[in-house]
């Protein structure tokens, strides 16, 4: 079956690419470690990844140890960072699959130098330090005290790889990166890291508004997946589309109402195109009478609620229309175009949460 029969997500390689490379001149020398967690923000991670490779990267960066072990089995043999502190119970699995921990506690780091010995290979951790984002990390203050312990437990077969820290605020405020990072550099002017270990702290955000902070390697995510930080920061080239397919076009009188709840009534005669996708597929429901789609290159309104695998557009505008036509809920259609900035704020969300919300149902269809 044809992939493009019903919805899809488009996803550019050469747009991801190019955003790479914009990180990597910001960035200067610092290593650069594209975080290819939640399936690569949503867009799928095994071509990701296969994409990624060719640039040679100096590392990945996941949350879990279930998303580094999934890299392993895709045959990266980079550096994999799992970034959210691992459960216990997952050392073991981590440890085999020589995945590079972060950890934010003396414990952890004990329960792993036990695992690594008890298994026979090396582990390399990074410290996380809490600057101020309070959800992990050896608070920045006490360094002196935590710093002494980690460096007598960083023996073989514990190799201490780095220490870092999370901006809160770096898409909105560059003084708390100041302050956060002077706060990291506290620490590490207080700490006997090795002489190789990464000293990192930048997200996306972060290396385009303060790229001097690079330190030893910068973790974009967003960016490298076509999602903007702030409107004053540099506008990524756009990496994914959502587009469908329409099924059906009907004319209906005057008092046609629409959807769940009828929340959309037609006060005049109005043409309306039934989309095949839904909030099922990820679109979020909160654009139901409120967001708009492109259809042959124009805009129209969503109308009515969202269904689970459903959406319903008013075409009046674009008398052309026919059943089998593609609309565009994020990208381009000829000199229109929706972002995905545009869809978060009328959803009341976040870019994020947008990409990473775009459901399993959605074949991912990557161009070179
Ligand atoms: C997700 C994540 C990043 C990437 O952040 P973006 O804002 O997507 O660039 C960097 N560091 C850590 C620890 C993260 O969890």
């Amino acid at each position: 079956m044809d992939l493009r029969s019903r919805a899809w997500v488009e996803v550019d390689a050469a747009a991801l690419r190019a955003n790479l490379a914009h990180i990597r001149q910001a960035a200067r020398a610092a290593a650069v470690v594209p975080m290819i967690k939640a399936n690569a923000y949503g867009l799928g991670v095994r071509d990701a990844v296969a994409v990624l490779e060719a640039e040679e990267p100096d590392g990945y960066g996941v949350a879990t140890v279930e998303e580094g072990l999934e890299l392993r089995a895709l045959g990266v043999r980079r550096p994999v960072l799992a970034m959210t502190p691992a459960p216990a119970s997952s050392l073991p699995a981590a440890v085999d699959g020589g995945l590079t921990l972060c950890l934010s506690d003396l414990d952890s780091l004990r329960a792993l130098a036990a695992e690594a010995t008890r298994r026979g290979r090396r582990a390399t951790f990074h410290m996380e330090v809490d600057t101020g984002m309070g959800r992990a990390g050896l608070d920045w203050r006490s360094a002196e005290t935590w710093g002494r312990e980690v460096a007598a437990l960083a023996a073989p077969p514990l190799r201490w790889g780095g220490c870092y820290t999370h901006f809160h605020s770096a898409d909105e405020d560059a003084g708390t990166i100041d302050r956060q990072w002077a706060r990291l550099q506290d620490v590490v002017d207080r700490l006997s890291l090795p002489a190789d270990a990464w000293v990192h702290a930048c997200n996306s955000a972060g290396v385009l508004r303060r790229p001097q902070y690079a330190g030893s390697a910068v973790r974009p995510g967003i960016f490298l997946f076509g999602g903007r930080s702030a409107l004053d920061l540099p506008r990524p080239a756009p990496v994914a589309a959502v587009r469908a397919r329409i099924t059906l076009v009907r004319d209906v009188p005057a008092g046609s109402s629409l959807g769940y709840g009828a929340t959309h009534v037609a006060r005049a005669p109005e043409r309306w195109a039934t989309v095949a996708i839904g909030y099922g597929d990820g679109l979020p429901r909160a654009l139901g009478n409120r967001g708009h789609a492109l259809v042959r290159g124009r805009r129209v309104p969503l109308v009515g609620r969202i269904s689970m695998d459903v959406t319903v557009v008013e075409i009046s505008r674009v008398p052309d229309a026919r059943a089998g036509d593609i609309v565009t809920f994020i990208g381009s259609d000829r000199d229109e175009k929706i972002t995905v900035e545009e869809v978060a704020d009328q959803a009341g969300t976040i870019n994020y949460e947008v990409l990473t919300g775009l459901t399993g149902r959605l074949p991912r269809i990557w161009q070179a």
